[in-house]
């Protein structure tokens, strides 16, 4: 395995990196945030993250935001896992942008949950491009749909964008047509804009293909690995 280095360095050359990549596809680098992804990671790991100048963190599952909030120091938490519905009651407060609403119910309780807390949520529509049946999302085609619903029935949502987790693939260039979809898909509801639809956010790209996300016009990129190391799944996540 590579030797990692530590966290601040980690999160350096990441952003070092995206300097280099938004300078060759004509963007800058403040065009793109880095959410640092900390499933699995201890608050003191998070916290060093933080002190190496992380301002967001991205976790996949409610129980680890509920576990870590008061630990943590203060960050944006971003929700960016499969979201159950009734487990929206116990981050309504906590979270500034849900990256994985997929379904109607779910925003439903999203913003039947939103009103009670007298907030209106951001949140992203999860795309499946590759149409995988391991992942979470809906696919293009689903969009339209969705969207015209949440605009018709959910006054406490606002809808900021798209979200995509890419097949993973040796060459990360090999995901470049996903990225290009969903990119598409994002550019046809960024004319459109109203306070409930206020298209803003397009959260694509983990360590293995940030780099390519970047190039396809992501500007949330979600990274993990490259930041903490390898995660360690014997707890079973
Ligand atoms: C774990 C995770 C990431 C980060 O993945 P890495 O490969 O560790 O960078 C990004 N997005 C989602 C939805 C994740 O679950």
């Amino acid at each position: 395995m590579e030797e990692m280095g530590t966290i601040r360095d980690n999160v350096e050359a990441i952003n070092s990196k995206k300097e280099e990549v938004t300078a060759r596809a004509g963007r800058e680098p403040n065009e793109v945030l880095l959410i640092a992804v900390t499933k699995n990671r201890s608050a003191d790991e998070i916290n060093e993250a933080i002190d190496a100048g992380i301002t967001d963190i991205g976790e996949n599952k409610v129980q680890e935001i509920m576990d870590k909030y008061d630990k943590v120091k203060n960050v944006r938490w971003h929700m960016i896992g499969h979201l159950q519905s009734n487990k929206v009651k116990y981050i309504i407060d906590k979270v500034s942008l849900i990256h994985s609403v997929d379904s109607f119910k779910l925003a439903e309780e999203i913003d039947k949950r939103a009103a009670q807390n007298g907030t209106t949520m951001d949140i992203l529509i999860q795309i499946n491009a590759a149409r995988e049946d391991s992942k979470y999302g809906i696919t293009s085609d689903e969009t339209e749909k969705l969207i015209e619903d949440i605009l018709g029935y959910c006054k406490n949502i606002r809808i900021r964008g798209l979200m995509c987790v890419a097949p993973f693939e040796d060459d990360p260039e090999d995901v470049r047509v996903y990225f290009k979809e969903v990119k598409k898909l994002y550019d046809r509801y960024t004319s459109q804009t109203s306070p409930a639809l206020d298209f803003r956010y397009l959260s694509m790209g983990m360590s293995h293909d940030f780099e390519a996300a970047i190039m396809e016009g992501s500007n949330l990129i979600r990274i993990g690995t490259a930041i903490f190391g390898e995660r360690n799944y014997q707890n079973g996540n």
